[in-house]
């Protein structure tokens, strides 16, 4: 709220505050558009930063040679959006009304904010197991990650066994690229039939570093300070058993944080925000933007994000100079 008890009304308001988000921030900000960042707020499983927080040394993200710790990197990027004019809301935004224009937003905190255009990049967040221990070593860098991509590579995985949770396409993709730096690569499925592809199935189930445990589920991880190794669970005889791995990669999916758009915007069938255009971010609604893992099902990598997140910020510049504040919304459709 203004100090008059009026909504606030921004120009663009930025929902999120991963790579998209700042990297949307940076080129808003320095288009003049003085963006708003609604940056969501802490919470067990998520805070301010997004995924990145959680992880321990990011070595894919282009202009580091040295690897970049993901704190630092999304502390930076907030830093370099704070330095030219944009500013922040530490609040999780619940309702986003497209209705009618202005965008008018709700917050768990109650403030209400009206935008000429919006820009959602809040994220996904991979799905665990629910394990205390997982949580735990994945925070710490303990050996325990939902990324293969951004960690397999790291020293601590090399010439080691590492278990590989998930019976889907990123499971498969993951075990094989971490055939790369493991000794041996063990899939743990709940059920003896994969969901992957057959091309990626038949390629894991042919590669000699791989193993599967069929109808298991972890039960327990085991280690203090790194993961030293997994209790398994026969899902027929219920026969219980530990397996050592010196890793283990979750990966039974990603959820999208789409909760708060409740309808307002179209949605691929697995919950992604749907942006019909090939390389626009447009949604299904003139004037609301999406960048980042809330709207990608398949990249879901930081540089991937900050790209689309400066994809969003010039989509958004581009709409409200040609039709974003001036005409009705089916004439915006047009755009
Ligand atoms: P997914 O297809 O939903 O597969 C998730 C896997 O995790 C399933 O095998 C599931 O078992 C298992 N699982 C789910 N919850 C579990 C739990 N609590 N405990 C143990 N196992 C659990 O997810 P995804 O593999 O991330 O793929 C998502 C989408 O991206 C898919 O459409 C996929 O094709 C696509 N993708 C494509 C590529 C590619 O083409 N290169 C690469 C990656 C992803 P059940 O099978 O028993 O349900």
């Amino acid at each position: 709220m203004s100090d008059n008890g009026t909504p606030r009304h921004e120009t663009v308001v930025i929902i999120g505050s991963g790579p998209a988000a700042w990297t949307a921030a940076i080129y808003a900000a320095r288009a003049e558009m003085s963006p708003l960042v609604i940056e969501g707020s802490f919470h067990r499983t998520m805070i301010p930063g997004g995924q990145l927080m959680f992880t321990t040394e990011v070595e894919n993200y282009p202009g580091f040679k040295d690897g970049v710790d993901g704190q630092t990197l999304m502390l930076e990027m907030k830093e370099q959006a704070l330095r030219f004019d944009t500013r922040t809301l530490t609040e999780d935004v619940v309702e986003l009304d497209a209705s009618d224009r202005p965008f008018r937003m709700r917050t768990t905190e109650g403030s209400e904010v009206l935008a000429d255009a919006v820009i959602v990049a809040t994220g996904a967040n991979a799905k665990w197991l629910g394990l205390h221990n997982e949580e735990r070593l994945a925070q710490s860098g303990g050996g325990v990650s939902a990324c293969a991509v951004c960690d397999g590579a790291l020293p601590h995985f090399r010439g080691q066994v590492v278990g590989v949770v998930g019976g889907g396409d990123t499971a498969m993709e993951d075990a094989l690229y971490l055939t790369k730096f493991a000794k041996e690569v063990v899939v743990i499925h709940r059920r003896d039939e994969l969901r992957a592809s057959k091309i990626m199935a038949d390629r894991a189930l042919q590669n000699e570093k791989i193993r599967f445990e069929w109808n298991s589920v972890v039960t327990e991880v085991h280690g203090d300070e790194v993961i030293t190794g997994v209790r398994l669970r026969n899902t027929i005889t219920s026969e219980e058993r530990d397996l050592d791995v010196g890793g283990l990669f979750v990966a039974i999916g990603h959820s999208p944080n789409t909760g708060f758009l409740n309808g307002v915007v179209a949605l691929k069938s697995n919950g992604y925000v749907e942006t019909p255009t090939p390389w626009r971010t447009q949604t299904s609604v003139p004037g609301i933007f999406a960048a980042g893992d809330v709207m990608d099902d398949y990249y879901r990598q930081a540089v991937t994000a900050a790209g689309t997140g400066c994809m969003a910020a010039l989509d958004a510049e581009r709409w409200l100079e040609t039709a974003g504040t001036a005409v009705a919304p089916e004439v915006a459709e047009a755009v």
